[in-house]
């Protein structure tokens, strides 16, 4: 049987911490679906469907990687899936608490799916998509941050 990683989370934008996981994750894995929650942040920077086209854009090389958007509940959508594991990445401590409640309130509402979490390198620790959203539209380089799909992209949305 295929091993199947749902990888979830808002991606607005995609950074390198983000990537890293998902290179990670495809040494364990067979195959990582990047789910796009449409539903959690009511004014996001990019659209569902920019962060979808952002992250295929960057993962166009890699046919084990799947990008897909979904709204309504993680295990609902990992249930109808027939995907029983889900991949979180964790930065640092600061990341454990809020992450912990969330896999605990999701083994509250399902027992078939579980969460496992992978570490970033060191080099991504302090990275995030807000973070970077903050530096790109004040005019700062992101290169080392974002995919080169996403410094394009931010680029595009400083100017406009
Ligand atoms: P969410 O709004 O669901 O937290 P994010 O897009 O911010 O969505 O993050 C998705 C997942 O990726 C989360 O598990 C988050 O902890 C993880 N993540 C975010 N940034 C990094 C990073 N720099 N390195 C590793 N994991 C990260």
């Amino acid at each position: 049987m295929r091993k199947v990683a749902l990888y979830p989370g808002s991606f607005d934008p995609i950074t390198l911490g983000h990537v890293d996981i998902v290179e990670r994750a495809l040494q364990v894995f067979d195959e990582v679906v990047v789910a796009v929650a449409v539903n959690i942040r009511k004014t996001p920077t990019f659209s569902g469907d920019e962060r979808v086209d952002l992250i295929r854009a960057t993962f166009a090389d890699e046919p084990r990687v799947e990008v897909v958007s979904f709204s309504g509940l993680l295990v609902d959508y990992a249930r109808e899936r027939g995907i029983k594991t889900v991949l979180r990445g964790l930065r640092a401590v600061s990341d454990f608490e809020f992450e912990f409640q969330l896999a605990s309130m999701n083994r509250r509402l399902t027992e078939e799916v579980d969460f496992i979490f992978m570490m970033t390198s060191e080099e991504h620790f302090f990275v995030s998509s807000s973070l970077v959203r903050e530096v790109a539209l004040n005019g700062g380089d992101v290169t080392q941050f974002v995919p080169p799909p996403v410094v394009a992209a931010l680029r595009a949305r400083a100017e406009s």
